[in-house]
This record gives C-alpha cells, structure tokens and sequence, in this order.
C-alpha cells in the first residue's frame, strides 16, 4: 500500500508521515508539492526557492500541454508527461544529494534520520515507478 501526500501548507506532515511509515505504508512524500515530481520530466530541478507557486509556475512554463495546469491531468499533459519517466526518476533521485542529512544518497534514497520538512525539493514518487518496474532501479 502506497500513500502520495505533499507538503503543501499542511500541519502534522511529519507525524502523518511518520504514521503511515510504522503502519507499514509506503510514502511517496513529495516537497513542496506533487507538481514537483511532473516537472521533473522536463527539468532537473526548481530554479529559485521550492516553494509550490514556483514550482507550478515552472511547469506551466516547461511545455505548452500544462500551460493551463490547474491540478487536473488531462490527455495533453498525460501525452507530455509519457516517455519521460526515467528521466524524472534519475532527477528525482539526483535531488537526494542535496538534502541536509549527509546520509542521504541518489542510490538509496532518504536516511532514516532525514527530517520529511528538511526534504525540500524532493519527491519520493520514483520509488513506486521502479518498484513496479516501470524504471529500472
Ligand atoms: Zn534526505
């Protein structure tokens, strides 16, 4: 069982993460916001602060099928997004380098100590897409 959630403006994100982890849910968090994870098909990462405004002002700018993004998916975008998979996926990963826990790494992903808040950017939804085999891990 898998569970997507963001950062958004949410309370408790490191408790609801925390939750669902020792429930034995796997989390695709993503930080600041989901669109993250689809902008990363186009670009290796959020040029300025990753807020969630930038980062969905970056994606309608990235191609003409999300200029009118408005949190729907709609068969142009989905037609963008298709094919650029593995590249998200090792942007994603590549974003892990970043984080502040020096433990984190692109190979295994977040450290048991890496704070969910201090993850930003980041996306955990690459994680699903090679566990169902869709990317090669
Ligand atoms: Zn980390």
């Amino acid at each position: 069982m898998w569970a997507f959630f963001d950062r958004d403006e949410h309370s408790r994100v490191a408790q609801s993460h925390e939750r669902a982890e020792r429930a034995g849910v796997r989390v695709a968090f993503s930080h600041p916001c989901f669109e993250l994870w689809l902008l990363l098909h186009f670009m290796a990462g959020v040029p300025g602060a990753p807020t969630s405004k930038n980062v969905q002002d970056r994606l309608r700018a990235a191609h003409r099928a999300f200029r009118n993004y408005d949190k729907r998916l709609d068969t142009a975008p989905l037609a963008a997004l298709n094919g650029g998979e593995a590249d998200a996926v090792g942007r994603a990963r590549s974003l892990i380098t970043n984080c502040p826990s020096m433990a984190c790494s692109a190979k295994q992903g977040h450290a048991a100590d890496c704070k969910v808040l201090d993850r930003a950017p980041s996306t955990e939804v690459w994680r699903l897409l090679v566990e169902l085999g869709v990317v090669p891990g």
